[in-house]
């Protein structure tokens, strides 16, 4: 998780503006704002933690709240002072007023909505809340389908400041796409989708890489390949030649022309990144040049499958979305760390108890139309989901255990969608045996 941080690196130690603290009827001390998953309230009965959070206002150093402290409770031995704002920063309410900020003011100005939503959500530790959107900055994604789910995940993933974001899809524009999809216009009618799509988003925020390609994904061979990276040349027969931003990609490049990491990949300091545990297989595929996979495709049917495997054996992290009907769900996926997407299905399956017979085909419960029945509001949930899934792995925040599936039931909106199973381990997939 994160490093180890101590009182003595917060320069000008603050409670968080979003974690602002208040005092019950009771006298106890509320800090970290009442959101279930944040918010902890603590026993003041001398009322010198409502002090020491009050003194915490960014302006003083660490031993200066304490001596604040001190001064109205001068019967309090310091080192309990100075432990209380320890707990309060390893809780993760507390960051560095004079923290700087590590981007050009353009990039301050443009971000300056979203990092501090990252500083509400993140419980890790941390002087500056530029870290997690740092990590974005360096973070390289490769996307699966531009249609309804991926055209509004591909939407905020770049809205948000992922660094390069790869684009892949075989389709033109219809004009049955336009009740959901985000990207297109009627002008684009006709129009390759990855084209439309990589010029709209580029349009979106020119201050990181969109790239794309042209190419369906017709068997598991293909995705091992854009798994590995993009092409160095040629292109898939038929299809236009890739999509290539300039600007920063140019920063990406090795010294053979490829694409590379300019930075180690995110995740691999405290986020969950591409750590792959030691009881995993060795991956049986070189490593990815991405940090994410997002899946926004549903086509071929067996296209989760693939990921799902082709992921395992490159140790690469991955999420997907989708809807069934009302329902809409988001899965998050890291190798090594809980269910595989195939442990999870398996699990669903016995969950549900759909009756079937032996041998009967899952499938039938869930009826696969030629025409997948969406809106812009369940395609915009769906993207949603999967860019909020996407994001807490790049960044770590909020921090996920990986291996389960969350959403939407419309039809309940009372009743959260969560879907989580063990690891199996005799998953075909990830088991012992795979
Ligand atoms: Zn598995």
């Amino acid at each position: 998780m994160a490093e180890a941080v101590t009182v003595e690196a917060f320069g000008r130690p603050r409670i968080k503006p979003e974690h602002r603290a208040y005092r019950t009827v009771d006298g106890n001390v509320r800090v970290g704002s009442v959101i279930h998953g944040i918010g902890a309230e603590i026993a003041d009965p001398q009322g010198w933690v409502w002090t020491l959070v009050e003194a915490m206002d960014g302006s003083r150093g660490p031993s200066e709240v304490v001596a604040e402290v001190l001064r109205t409770h001068p019967d309090l031995p310091g080192e309990d002072a100075r432990q209380a704002m320890a707990d309060l920063l390893a809780a993760g309410f507390v960051d560095d007023a004079r923290a700087s900020v590590p981007v050009p003011p353009r990039e301050e100005d443009r971000y300056s909505r979203g990092v501090p939503l990252l500083r509400w959500m993140d419980l890790a530790p941390r002087t500056s809340p530029w870290d997690a959107q740092l990590r974005l900055r360096k973070a390289r994604v490769l996307l699966i389908g531009v249609g309804g789910t991926g055209g509004h995940a591909a939407q905020a993933l770049v809205a948000s400041g992922v660094g390069h974001v790869h684009c892949v899809d075989p389709d033109v524009v219809e004009l049955s796409n336009l009740n959901r999809q985000p990207l297109y216009r009627e002008s684009d009618l006709g129009r390759p989708k990855v084209e439309a799509a990589v010029a709209t988003l580029r349009a979106l925020n020119s201050d990181v890489t969109v790239t794309g390609e042209r190419r369906e994904v017709a068997r598991p061979e293909d995705l091992a390949e854009l798994v590995a990276g993009p092409r160095q040349a040629g292109r898939p027969p038929g299809g236009p030649p890739p999509v290539r931003a300039a600007g920063r990609d140019a920063e990406h490049r090795t010294s053979d022309g490829r694409p590379g990491h300019a930075d180690p990949p995110s995740g691999t300091a405290d986020g969950p990144g591409r750590a792959v545990s030691s009881s995993m297989p060795a991956p049986a595929l070189p490593p990815s040049r991405y940090d994410l996979l997002v899946l926004a495709a549903d086509r071929p049917d067996a296209i989760r499958r693939w990921t799902n495997r082709v992921c395992l054996a490159a140790g690469l992290p991955w999420v997907d979305a989708g809807y069934r009907g009302p329902l809409v769900t988001a899965g998050v996926y890291v190798p090594g760390q809980g269910a595989c997407w195939e442990c999870l299905r398996d699990g669903e399956i016995a969950r549900r108890d759909l009756r079937l017979g032996p041998g009967q085909d899952p499938e039938v419960a869930s009826p696969r139309m030629p025409w997948n029945p969406a809106s812009a509001v369940t395609a915009g949930l769906s993207g949603a989901l999967l860019a909020h899934a996407a994001l807490a792995l790049l960044t770590g925040v909020p921090a996920m255990e990986p291996g389960f599936r969350f959403g939407v039931n419309l039809m309940l909106p009372g009743d959260p969608v969560h879907q989580r199973t063990p690891r199996h381990p005799d998953c075909p997939a990830c088991g012992e045996r795979a």
